[in-house]
């Protein structure tokens, strides 16, 4: 399964060079060629699958177990102090890439704000209608 002008899929099958950390029957983890910290990877299935709504749930399990194993490995070759885990879905939410992966982002004390967003400050009429959007 892939699919000819995807760049990961071109990684994975080694038309285009990257620095490969982990890999095994499902996945291929390699090194971000932009890294937000020393050490940011990303965690390519080796199937393509645009994104998370488009994995298969055994697969998504799979790729939680890999982030842990490769936190621990980094953890300790690394000596970083913290992990981010982002995974995002779709151009609204930043993603380049249609090709599902999940970037594990190192983290340091004092590495600054690689990640931060504005928080809002809805009401708890607005919390409870958007509760009901998404239960009911
Ligand atoms: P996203 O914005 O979540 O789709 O992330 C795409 C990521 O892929 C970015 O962090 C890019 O720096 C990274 N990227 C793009 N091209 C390559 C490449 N050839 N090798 C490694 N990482 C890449
Ligand atoms: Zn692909």
């Amino acid at each position: 399964m892939r699919q000819d002008d995807c760049i990961f899929c071109k990684i994975i099958a080694g038309e285009i060079p990257s620095q490969a950390i982990y890999e095994d029957e499902e996945f291929k983890v390699i090194l971000d060629v932009a890294p937000a910290t020393k050490g940011h990877a990303l965690i390519l299935p080796k199937n393509h699958y645009a994104n998370l709504y488009e994995l298969p749930e055994e697969k998504a399990t799979d790729v939680m177990k890999l982030a842990k194993k490769m936190m621990k490995v980094m953890t300790d070759k690394l000596h970083c102090d913290g992990f981010n885990l982002v995974q995002n879905n779709g151009e609204a939410a930043g993603q380049t890439v249609f090709h599902f992966h999940m970037h594990l982002v190192p983290r340091y004390k004092n590495d600054g704000e690689i990640l931060k967003y504005i928080a809002q400050n809805p009401s708890q009429k607005e919390l409870e209608e958007i509760k009901k959007a998404i239960t009911e």
